[in-house]
């Protein structure tokens, strides 16, 4: 029977356009079903404007360090307004670039909603069509918890359409947004209170990067309320929020309440029970090594797996299937572990690999060591605080192969993209010890750090 396209994508977020793309690259046939912005939570809601406020959270920092570099600064105030439209615009422009990315590799764009219907098919706006190729990659959205009031609330979605800055917040969350969000917040002057239902954050990071993470935060004027567990959401009469929690506190009154608690997969109304896709107990859909589901012709990339929700995860899980699938890679597929990721918090925190308490556990004490190195950063050799740079190296073994390398302070963002690189391919801690470091810099820790 002869199929209207090789391969149909549901979702042209990061996941959805990086495999629609590079199948066309391949010669396929591409149709791509988008039910709302291009690019994705990544450009619309996620990585990129937030990214800009993180920017714009340093140039605080810069400026109330500068006095202490001989600089006279006379700081008038900061106009949110102004950064939301650069911002706003930025993204526009980013919408523009993936459509025409699109069009000039002649894949086909449909807007609406895109469901499955029936075995190599999609059914959306109002047409049915085939492929024998179908990806899902539907993406997430922010979780709210279920506790009376939730709706008051906002979650990541709602910070980016905040018109003015919100001069008392509160965060409920201990991941990735909420550290972010908190550190962004606090450097523009935001009285910001995180909440959280145990006493941790980033549960699940190296111990060093929690603690310090936590340490950070307090120090940038984060109040910290711990053991608060979110009990409902009122309105006072003047406009004002209060959090009560569940032992009897209340947490407020503030002007905006932030839930960061977590994401949930997109896949209500597409189909999958009618085609026998099977999901997780959260929702995600189930997808082996390949992308596959468990029906043949169907697979799932992205945050909609459950896997890793990051973009370059996205993209790459996406690209890589296209390869195999239109590009006669027959073994090509994505490795998950050994991602590299960053907290863009203030400072911001780098990690790839395992924890020291992963490798312990995987590989036994007597075979981890470990290095560490904490210092002050020259950049704060000048101002009057001095917040700690801390770095983890775990290595295993008698060759001290690299498994883990950790470290928050100014640059880490920047800093462990090629660190990533040399622990993918092996590196041992000679490999480190070998290389002649970059001086002065905050990085040359990692090449240069003894036992403690
Ligand atoms: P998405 O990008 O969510 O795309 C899914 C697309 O599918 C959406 O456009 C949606 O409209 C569409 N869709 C859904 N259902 C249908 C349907 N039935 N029919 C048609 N279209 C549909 N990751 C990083 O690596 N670095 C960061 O700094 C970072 N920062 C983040 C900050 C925030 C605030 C958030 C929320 C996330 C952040 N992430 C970051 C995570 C990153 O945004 C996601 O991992 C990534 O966008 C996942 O891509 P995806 O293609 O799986 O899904
Ligand atoms: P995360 O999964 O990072 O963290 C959410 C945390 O909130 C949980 O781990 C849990 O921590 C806590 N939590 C869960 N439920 C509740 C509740 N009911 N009340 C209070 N606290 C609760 O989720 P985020 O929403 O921060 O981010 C979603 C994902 O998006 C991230 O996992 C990441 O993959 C991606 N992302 C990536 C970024 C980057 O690359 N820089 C930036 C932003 C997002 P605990 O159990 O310890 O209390």
């Amino acid at each position: 029977m002869k199929q209207d396209f090789d391969l149909l994508v549901v979702g042209g977020g990061s996941g959805g356009l990086a495999c629609a793309q590079r199948a066309a690259d391949h010669g396929a046939r591409v149709l791509l079903a988008e039910s709302g912005r291009l690019g994705g939570t990544c450009v619309n809601v996620g990585c990129v404007p937030k990214k800009v406020m993180w920017n714009a959270a340093g140039l605080a920092q810069a400026i109330r360090d500068a006095p202490e570099y001989g600089f006279s600064v006379d700081l008038r105030g900061h106009d949110w307004a102004a950064l939301k439209r650069g911002r706003d615009d930025y993204v526009v422009r980013l919408n523009g670039i993936y459509e025409r990315n699109l069009e000039r590799r002649k894949v086909e764009l449909v807007r609406g909603h895109a469901r499955l219907a029936g075995p190599g098919a999609i059914e959306v706006g109002g047409r049915r069509i085939s492929a024998p190729h179908i990806v899902l990659a539907t993406g997430g959205r922010p979780m709210r918890p279920d506790v009376p009031g939730a709706g008051l609330g906002i979650t990541s979605d709602g910070f980016f359409e905040l018109a003015h800055r919100p001069e008392r917040v509160a965060l409920v969350g201990s991941g990735y947004i909420a550290v972010e969000l908190a550190g962004i917040f606090a450097a523009l002057g935001s009285r910001t209170t995180l909440v959280l239902r145990h006493g941790h954050v980033l549960r699940g990071f190296d111990a060093m990067l929690a603690e310090s993470a936590l340490a950070m935060l307090r120090e940038a004027g984060v109040e910290l309320v711990t053991q608060g567990v979110p009990e409902s959401l009122s309105r006072e009469a003047e406009g004002a929020l209060d959090l009560s929690l569940a032992d009897g506190r209340t947490v407020g009154a503030v002007d905006a309440l932030i839930w960061a608690i977590g994401r949930e997969p997109l896949t209500s109304d597409l189909g999958l029970e009618m085609a026998g896709v099977t999901r997780h107990a959260l929702g995600f859909v189930r997808t082996d090594a390949w992308q596959a589901s468990n029906v043949p012709g169907i697979y799932a990339v992205g945050d909609v797996t459950g896997r890793a929700a990051l973009t370059p995860v996205a993209i790459a899980a996406g690209r890589r299937l296209a390869d195999r699938l239109f590009g006669g890679q027959a073994d090509r597929r994505l490795d998950y572990t050994c991602i590299p990721t960053v907290i863009f918090g203030h400072p911001p925190i780098g990690t790839v690999g395992l924890t020291e308490i992963e490798a312990r556990a995987r590989h036994g004490d007597d075979a981890v060591r470990v290095y560490r190195s904490s210092f002050v950063p020259m950049y704060h050799a000048l101002t009057a605080h001095k917040p700690r740079t801390e770095m983890k190296l775990v290595t295993v073994g008698s060759e001290e192969r690299i498994v883990g390398c950790h470290v928050i302070g100014p640059g880490a963002d920047e800093m462990l993209q090629g660190f990533a690189v040399a622990v993918r391919m092996g590196a041992r801690k000679r490999d480190f010890d070998d290389t002649v470091a970059i001086h002065p810099t905050s990085a040359e820790e990692f090449v240069t750090m003894r036992q403690l």
